[in-house]
């Protein structure tokens, strides 16, 4: 079913002149290297088409992937085919003029939460979205053409999203679609420099962090950012977010979350839910987000909600933890 899927895939990108590529608003690895893996294949595959990639809020610590397009008139999106990758839902989608484009379709490996599209292939059990362009490549890799630029891309997507190929997601196929990357040339050791090497004035942070993380009764583990401390530590915003990785290797604490105040007009403050053993999507559902089973985002307007969603996951913890075994 999928294999047909893909096939109706490279049907529409054979058939359109034109492709314009989305992704989602506050983007990540997995989502800017499945857009740029994606656009390389086809511009190296077909240098006849013209793809355009265009969102103009990458993230800073994947500014070393490259900008992205200029914007275009209007015109130029009415008569191209749309592939948004690596986004749940079309609220998520980074650039709205996805809804000019003559047909779309959606690639994703979210939950999904909602369809939309002419043509969808979602795969949840994916542990990332570069994994799915690298099976599509991989399924027509006689008509497809991939380079180190292209490789690199979709491996670093495949990096961020598996925690460097820790999390539960991650499984065999994983393991030999990145094999093919490495196959095609990547240079690992400049890559991991690039993403997790952090500056001396970061790891303060990260020690004011520890200091302040609390923990709830059953053990879930959180951590709140408030204007102030972004402003005493000189954070952005994407700084301060990547704080949720620091919460994530506490014994006994199977879920951690960080809430970290936007500065927006409407006072939201965006959550990051993370989790290992018990799948905590739900709770993202319930507040204004989604994601995946043990990794989820939601957005929450008060400090009043930030708790009920704190109680919220520390009862679902406490009720996870008394009927399951094997946890840690
Ligand atoms: P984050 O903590 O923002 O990195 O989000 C974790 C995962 O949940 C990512 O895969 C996001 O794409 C997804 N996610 C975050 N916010 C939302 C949302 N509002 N709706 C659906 N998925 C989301």
């Amino acid at each position: 079913m999928n294999r047909e899927k893909m096939e109706a895939i490279l049907a529409k990108i054979k058939e359109y002149d034109r492709i314009m590529i989305f992704r989602h608003l506050r983007n990540d690895g997995d989502c800017v290297g499945s857009s740029k893996g994606l656009k390389r294949i086809i511009q190296l595959t077909w240098p006849d088409k013209e793809v355009y990639l265009i969102d103009h809020d990458t993230a800073q610590y994947l500014e070393f992937m490259g900008p992205e397009d200029p914007e275009v008139p209007d015109e130029i999106y009415e008569n191209a085919l749309g592939i948004v990758v690596d986004t749940a839902s079309e609220a998520r989608i980074s650039n709205p003029k996805y809804k000019l484009c003559k047909e779309l379709i959606k690639i994703d490996h979210h939950i999904p939460l909602e369809d939309y599209g002419d043509l969808s292939w979602v795969e949840e059990e994916r542990s990332s979205c570069c994994e799915m362009i690298v099976v599509f490549y991989d399924a027509f890799k006689d008509q497809l053409k991939m380079d180190p630029e292209a490789a690199t891309y979709l491996y670093t997507g495949m990096v961020t999203d598996s925690g460097r190929f820790k999390y539960d997601g991650v499984t065999g196929d994983t393991l030999r679609m990145a094999a093919i990357l490495l196959d095609v040339g990547v240079d690992t050791q400049t890559l991991f420099a690039r993403l997790y090497l952090e500056a001396y004035e970061y790891l303060k942070f990260k020690a004011h962090i520890y200091e302040r993380m609390q923990i709830t009764p059953n053990g879930v583990a959180y951590i709140y950012i408030d204007r102030a401390m972004q402003e005493e530590f000189n954070l952005s915003l994407e700084q301060a977010s990547a704080c949720i990785g620091n919460l994530d290797s506490i014994r006994g604490c199977i879920s951690w979350l960080a809430f970290i105040e936007t500065g927006d007009e409407q006072g939201s403050i965006r959550v990051r839910l993370r989790s290992r053993f018990v799948h905590i999507n739900s709770i993202a559902e319930n507040y204004h987000g989604g994601g995946h089973a043990c990794a989820s985002g939601a957005t929450v307007y008060s400090r009043a909600e930030a708790d009920a969603l704190l109680a919220d996951t520390d009862a679902l913890v406490k009720e996870y933890k008394e009927t399951h075994e094997g946890w840690l």
